[in-house]
């Protein structure tokens, strides 16, 4: 896939961890990244994958 920042490096899908406000640790979300310009855009489906993730941590955290 096209880099939509820059047009012309390749997106190259990723995950990465990242943690909540509330100090809860979410793994697994998913992006895209650029190898020409580093932009790391996330689309709409990794977008929904992502926040059942983020609920999923939640829900686990919460107990
Ligand atoms: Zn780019």
């Amino acid at each position: 896939m096209q880099c939509i920042v820059c047009d012309e490096g390749e997106l190259t899908p990723m995950t990465y961890n990242w943690e909540l406000r509330d100090g809860t640790a979410v793994y697994g979300l998913e992006c895209y990244q650029c190898d020409l310009c580093g932009a790391d855009p996330v689309m709409p489906d990794q977008i929904e994958r992502n926040e059942v993730r983020i609920a999923e941590a939640k829900r686990l955290a919460a107990k």
